[in-house]
């Protein structure tokens, strides 16, 4: 038994140390991604099928890594946000996605809102506010051009900050949504005080549609708690006509998902919103 102790010991630490270095490696090479130009934007369409017109995009970074590829948000954002990389990275994601959304309008494309995802540790510095104000100025964007997307689980770390940048970030004229809504984090109290536009329905609720009860409870309630506050209510992830039927049979019309679309480079959404409306 002794034996054996000492053999799960050295291979647990060798096992350890591997997944130290992988993540030493890692932060390493996030630090060199930002100089060496490998983030990248993807746009996923978002569509109003009342309007019928797609009226904004949400930026998704993607690390174009030179030995490993394409690397998505999931597989490194945790490890920014852990070391503070993601302040810097965020900065250049707002940067990149109103430089291109002001392209596009000097272009004479139809307008649309910039989404930008802003992680919960970017949201609650106290000088975020004043450093979007100046990538707007920078890049010419005006203001209500771009909406920013903090998530729900993020307001709730700390409240009193969170609602603090929000009113500043509004009194800029900078559009707020809630992203992954639906949890049951915020109290209806709460939500009153939110300077926000749009909740966005977490997909984790869409996926079930609508054969969940559970699911088809909370999408409904959602849907009410916007009409209630008068927000706009985009459901996410939507992937199939099963769920996009559901969702407009209960007045939601704003939609995300692979169904309509999925992310894209620049030069593709400018393809696509050439077409016409075909949803
Ligand atoms: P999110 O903000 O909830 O973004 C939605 C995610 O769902 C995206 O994954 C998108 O590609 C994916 N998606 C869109 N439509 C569908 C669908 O129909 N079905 C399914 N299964 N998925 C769909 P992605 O691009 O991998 O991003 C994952 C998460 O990483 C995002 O979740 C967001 O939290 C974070 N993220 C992405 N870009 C940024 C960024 O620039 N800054 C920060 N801080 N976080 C980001
Ligand atoms: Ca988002
Ligand atoms: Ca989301
Ligand atoms: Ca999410």
């Amino acid at each position: 038994a002794k034996e054996l102790g000492r053999n799960n010991y050295q291979f647990y630490t060798r096992n350890m140390n591997e997944r130290i270095h992988e993540k030493l490696d890692l932060q390493s090479a996030l630090r060199q991604a930002i100089a060496n130009d490998e983030f990248t934007l993807l746009y996923q369409p978002q569509v109003d099928l009342k309007s019928e017109r797609i009226f904004g995009v949400e930026a998704l970074l993607r690390w174009e890594h030179p030995e490993k590829g394409t690397i998505m948000p999931g597989d490194f954002i945790p490890i920014a946000e852990e070391t503070g990389l993601i302040v810097a990275i965020d900065e250049w994601v707002l940067r990149a996605a109103c430089a291109q959304n002001k392209a596009w309008q000097d272009a004479g494309m139809p307008m649309l809102t910039m989404s930008v995802n802003v992680s919960g540790k970017q949201f609650l510095q106290s000088d975020w506010s004043t450093r979007v104000s100046n990538v707007l100025r920078e890049t010419g964007l005006a203001a209500c051009y771009l909406e920013l997307e903090v998530s729900e689980a993020a307001i709730m770390q700390d409240i009193g900050a969170a609602i603090a940048t929000m009113r500043a970030l509004q009194a800029e004229g900078i559009r707020l949504a809630i992203d992954d809504f639906g949890a049951g984090y915020s109290s209806l109290t709460a939500l009153a005080h939110y300077p926000v536009v749009r909740l966005k329905l977490d997909q984790a609720f869409v996926q079930a549609l609508p054969g969940s009860a559970d699911d088809s409870a909370i999408a409904r309630e959602v849907i009410r708690l916007g009409q209630q506050f008068d927000l706009s209510v985009i459901a996410e992830g939507v992937e199939n006509a099963a769920q996009s039927q559901f969702l407009r049979e209960n007045d939601c019309h704003e939609m995300q998902g692979y169904h309509y679309s999925r992310p894209m480079p620049a030069a593709a959404l400018e393809v696509l919103l050439r077409e016409p409306f075909r949803w």
